[in-house]
């Protein structure tokens, strides 16, 4: 890097209340030249209610490749810059990939100035296991290309997170039970850190029954989370012995068949073992 090229700091912003934000961050804020902001109105709101008034340019999954030509023209010639999005972390269900990238690509510095995110903020509070999770942002406005990715998430094991607005919420938790099942743990959070914040737990069909049920609680935005597929859980945490059953084998057979005798000597199911399988040999 060289010494006189400028700074992108990646700044997290509140995702509603506006104490929710850092002393670092509001200081980078006022001291950068320039601030990509995802909508400049929006985020001016922001920077009054603080007394900030840096410039701002705006920079949208629309015009990104382009904003980030001029950006990349400025940070070559030494002034520091700051990317924030309308809320919570950028890049997180936002834009600035582009951007970030290009600037890493480019050489140049990027520094996180990590605070709010709205998936991660869900999970600490959800009661769910959050040692493994799986975020999977938003799912497919369409509701063929919504269940072909449950389909394709319904043996997952790790905790999922998504994100979803008040229009399709329903939608989605029907589609949820349908393909994930009724009975499935869950978690629906709503409005956080604002006035009408819900954290609700329930089964799938119980969560869809009570959103279906108050008109109200579909409005504002959502994170809905999932418990992992209970029986590939097991097998996540197979028991050392069985574990050790599978390791044994691995090291004489192919995967495949390393599984299926693991399977025949613990007596756990086949692609239980073959994904435990999998998993160790990524691991190694
Ligand atoms: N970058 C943001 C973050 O770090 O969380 C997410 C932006 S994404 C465009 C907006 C979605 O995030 C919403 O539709 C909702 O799913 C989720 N979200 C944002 N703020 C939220 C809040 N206060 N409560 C619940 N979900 C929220």
């Amino acid at each position: 890097m060289a010494m006189n090229e400028g700074v992108l700091y990646v700044v997290a912003t509140p995702i509603g209340n506006l104490q929710d934000i850092t002393a670092r961050a509001l200081d980078t804020l006022k001291r950068v030249a320039r601030i990509a902001a995802e909508d400049t109105r929006h985020s001016r709101k922001l920077l009054a209610h603080y007394g900030i008034d840096t410039p701002m340019t705006a920079l949208h999954e629309h015009n990104e490749p382009e904003v980030t030509g001029t950006l990349l023209k400025m940070l070559h010639s030494g002034t520091d810059l700051a990317l924030i999005a309308d809320a919570g972390t950028p890049l997180i269900s936002d834009p600035g990939f582009y951007l970030v990238r290009a600037v890493r690509q480019a050489g140049m510095k990027v520094v996180p100035v990590p605070g709010p995110s709205a998936c991660i903020a869900a999970l600490s509070a959800s009661g769910l296991p959050t040692d493994r999770f799986v975020f999977e942002g938003f799912l497919p406005a369409r509701e063929h290309a919504r269940r072909q990715r449950l389909e394709a998430l319904r043996e997952e094991y790790r905790t999922l997170v998504f994100y979803e607005s008040s229009h399709r919420v329903a939608d989605c938790l029907t589609d949820m039970v349908e393909v994930l099942g009724a009975g499935r743990a869950a978690v629906v959070a709503r409005e956080l850190t604002k006035t009408f914040e819900t954290i609700r737990a329930g089964k799938l069909s119980e969560l869809l029954a009570w959103l279906q049920g108050d008109a109200q609680q579909q409005r504002g935005e959502f994170v809905i989370m999932v418990h992992g597929e209970a029986q590939a859980a097991a097998g996540a945490a197979m028991d050392p012995q069985a574990q050790q059953v599978l390791e044994l084998l691995m090291q004489e057979l192919p995967l495949k068949q390393a599984a299926a005798l693991a399977s025949k000597i613990t007596g756990l199911a086949k692609n239980l073992c073959y994904q435990r399988a999998l998993e160790l040999k990524k691991a190694n």
